[in-house]
């Protein structure tokens, strides 16, 4: 099963996020949970969610993913950013369980003037004092560029940070392409070697979901522009070769790469479509 989705906009709910997907030959796709730059949520409406279950069951659509807003920085040293980062993680996570087994990706966040070690012990802080015992939502940590202070920018960052989760069962990793290639891995030349890099610093089992996009820059940049399929520094043959790969194939892949309208995605997934073996 080739599991094949994108970022839509969640502003007209649930059923309509299904039925956008199904429109364009996504089985799959990924959505904010509130606005990007942070605010209120909007409430959940369980007509609402009833309808995306029904459409998504007949129309074979699954493991949808939530991506939290960018503004949240659980590494932050200032009280202030790291209690609003509790109070969405929390109030999130409640939400994700009104569609339950999905998952929740989140960027770790920016160490901004602190060491490496401290932001990762703030990151952990928080995921310890938001995963709870009994939820069914799966939360993935972003692999990040490296841009700027960013925590996340190698393997051995998000290993160190799962490595301090007492409850790291509910715990995953999203791989995103463009940003493990401007971090400096060079997934065009060596894929297997980054791969084989992923599974001793974290774990290949840890690895729950790919953001598949392409890069405006070259390996290593930490610059973080996405470009669409193709028409980047990685190009559609090692993309395809990431969604082909035996270890990553049965992975659900979301695009999160720049276009204006839905047409832009459905012509990425058609050319997706066509390549995969
Ligand atoms: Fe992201
Ligand atoms: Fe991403
Ligand atoms: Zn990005």
């Amino acid at each position: 099963m080739f599991t094949l989705g994108c970022h839509l906009s969640s502003a007209k709910g649930y059923l309509r996020m299904a039925q956008d997907a199904a429109s364009i030959g996504a089985n799959t796709f990924q959505f904010f949970t509130r606005n990007p730059r942070g605010g209120r949520a909007k409430r959940i409406d369980p007509a609402d969610v009833a309808a995306f279950a029904a459409f998504a069951e007949s129309h074979g659509i699954a493991r949808i993913l939530a991506h939290a807003p960018y503004t949240l920085n659980p590494a932050s040293d200032k009280q202030q950013t790291r209690e609003f980062a509790l109070m969405v993680l929390g109030e999130d996570l409640a939400r994700m369980e009104e569609t339950p087994h999905q998952m929740y990706n989140m960027h770790p966040g920016s160490a901004v003037g602190q060491p490496a070690e401290a932001a990762i012990a703030k990151i952990a802080d928080a995921l310890n004092a938001s995963l709870q015992v009994g939820q069914t939502t799966t939360l993935l940590l972003e692999t990040m560029a490296g841009k700027g202070s960013e925590v996340g920018g190698t393997f051995e960052e998000l290993a160190a940070i799962i490595d301090r989760v007492d409850l790291d069962g509910h715990v995953g990793v999203c791989f995103d392409t463009c940003h493990v290639w401007d971090a400096g891995y060079d997934i065009v030349g060596d894929l297997d070697g980054v791969l084989r890099e992923f599974d001793h610093a974290i774990g290949l089992g840890r690895l729950k979901a790919i953001h598949l996009n392409d890069s405006m820059n070259p390996c290593g940049s930490h610059k973080d522009r996405h470009a669409r399929i193709g028409e980047g520094q990685i190009g559609i043959d090692a993309l395809s070769a990431v969604t082909n790969h035996p270890k990553l194939r049965d992975l659900p892949f979301y695009l999160e790469t720049p276009n204006p309208a839905l047409s832009g995605y459905a012509e990425e997934i058609a050319a997706l479509r066509k390549a995969r073996a």
